[in-house]
């Protein structure tokens, strides 16, 4: 390793405005006497313990998008939390125990839900830009994961998982295809509990260097998927649940797969309608079968046929569109308008940070511009009956309920709904790409980035506040990444270089 992150190296200084010899001063010295540091900052170590507040917790005088239609938004109004739960949303909550945040210049809305990311990849962050489709497969699957080891699983779920805390994703479904063995699911449940983040461990298969990897000797695909329910996942009424990444292939490995979940309760996620192999038509024969039911999330959907949407939508499945990351590497159209016109409203996901930045406004705002471009290129082609313009409600939508919806979660999280658990986030309107706020709405979608995140509740436990997240050694995090990246790239024997 030469110097990626290294505090010897001025190039990769924190951009946090410190100098080198202040950054030295403040790791050499502990984190006494540091001064405040921006959250996912190497040098800022937060020690307030993430516990369960033991009083009530009072979000006062925020405007509340709540996302549930029937409890409705508020220009002002608070929120009331009590243990995990949100028991009020209303103007002018009383409650003379509760330990009060003042949400003045603050949105106050659920958080994001993630339907789909591969966070076995958390220390790869950007490292294929240019990258096709093919070009993913043959670095990042059968060059750096063929070779990952359950120390770099862990580290890289937890990078991932605190990365996404850290932009306002409260619950995120992680699809990890790196099980060689046992040990990696392991690694990666513990990254993901550590983190604290709300989170769908969906069990995949493993990784190789010729792609085979069903025929990978340690691993046990998809039959540890017995184990991992019995010795984690014994409830679903837990920050952690369980689904199973199909890996797919021929309609009767497929089956073979889907039974094994069903089998254990787990639900299904999958990618279908992916480029030119997309074009198989695996959603008719597996429905010949009665292989599709209701517990199935289909991510992509970008090549399937008008036959094999409308067996998603009367079968009940769900749909995460990867948007961002399907106009990059050649899935096929992000097929936003197919879904609404069939009847689906799709979920979101941020799928690879190998290429895709892991916050949700880019997921929000791609979809936003995808769907508008493509009604306005019918309008000018002369169609005189074009689809309804997307609005940024819809899209608001897509990026919470509905991704509660596609994690099997929507009775628990996706909404500010009294009752459900309070994954909440505050976002500031105060800062100069927002400010004066004129579109509550409007401002979370076409404007804000991480950058607005000010605070982050999950099931009631404080994660972030004042723009900083709580409970995290930001040096321990950064060293884990940088050994895994170390390790990772010595055993994948690929070259140590930055730029
Ligand atoms: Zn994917």
């Amino acid at each position: 390793m030469t110097h990626a992150f290294s505090s010897g190296c001025p190039c990769c200084l924190p951009s946090n405005g410190l100098s080198r010899r202040q950054f030295l001063c403040t790791t050499a010295a502990g984190v006494a006497a540091a001064p405040a540091l921006a959250s996912g900052v190497i040098g800022a170590a937060e020690a307030a313990p993430r516990t369960q507040a033991a009083r009530p917790i009072l979000i006062k005088g925020g405007c509340v998008l709540s996302l549930d239609r029937a409890v409705g938004d508020f220009e002002k109004a608070d929120v009331l939390i009590e243990g995990k739960k949100i028991s009020a949303v209303r103007p002018n909550i009383s409650a003379p125990n509760a330990q009060v945040i003042d949400a003045t210049n603050r949105i106050v809305m659920p958080g994001f839900v993630d339907t789909h990311r591969h966070m076995w990849q958390g220390f790869l962050r950007n490292v294929l830009p240019d990258g096709s489709l093919e070009d993913y497969r043959n670095v990042v699957q059968r060059t750096f994961g063929a070779k990952m080891v359950p120390d770099d699983v862990y580290a890289a779920d937890l990078i991932s998982a605190l990365g996404a805390i850290d932009s306002g994703v409260t619950c995120i479904l992680d699809w990890s295809h790196i099980q060689n063995s046992p040990a990696h699911s392991d690694a990666c449940i513990k990254g993901l509990q550590e983190s604290g983040v709300r989170a769908v461990f969906a069990y995949g298969a493993g990784q190789n260097e010729n792609g085979r990897v069903m025929e990978i000797p340690t691993a046990k695909y998809p039959g540890d998927i017995g184990r991992l329910r019995k010795q984690y996942f014994s409830s679903d009424d837990q920050l952690i649940t369980l689904y199973l990444a199909a890996l797919g292939g021929t309609p009767e490995a497929t089956l073979s797969q889907f039974k094994a979940a069903r089998e254990v309760g787990a639900r299904i996620t999958i990618h279908v309608g992916v480029g030119e192999f997309g074009r198989n038509a695996l959603l008719e024969k597996l429905d010949a079968e009665k292989g599709l039911k209701d517990d199935t999330t289909y991510i992509h959907c970008c090549t399937l046929n008008d036959t094999e949407w409308k067996l998603i939508r009367d079968t009940g499945g769900t749909v995460s569109i990867a948007s961002y990351v399907e106009t990059l590497m050649g899935h096929g159209n992000p097929p936003v308008q197919k879904a609404i016109d069939t009847g689906i409203r799709p979920s979101l996901s941020v799928d690879v940070e190998t290429s895709v930045p892991n916050d949700f406004f880019t997921q929000m705002r791609t979809v936003f511009s995808l769907q508008k471009n493509e009604v306005w290129a019918r309008r000018l082609a002369g169609d005189k009956n074009p689809p309804k313009f997307l609005t940024v409600r819809e899209v608001l939508e897509f990026a919470t309920i509905e991704g509660a919806r596609a994690n099997g979660l929507d009775k628990k999280i996706g909404s500010l709904t009294p009752g459900k658990d309070a994954d909440v986030i505050m976002l500031r309107t105060d800062t100069l790409n927002v400010m004066p706020m004129n579109n509550a709405v409007g401002a979370v979608v076409t404007s804000m980035t991480a950058r607005n995140v000010d605070t982050v509740m999950i099931a009631g436990k404080i994660m972030k506040r004042n723009g900083v997240l709580v409970g995290v050694d930001m040096n321990r995090v950064a060293r884990l990444g940088r050994e895994a990246q170390a390790r990772n790239y010595k055993n994948a024997n690929v070259p140590d270089k930055r730029v």
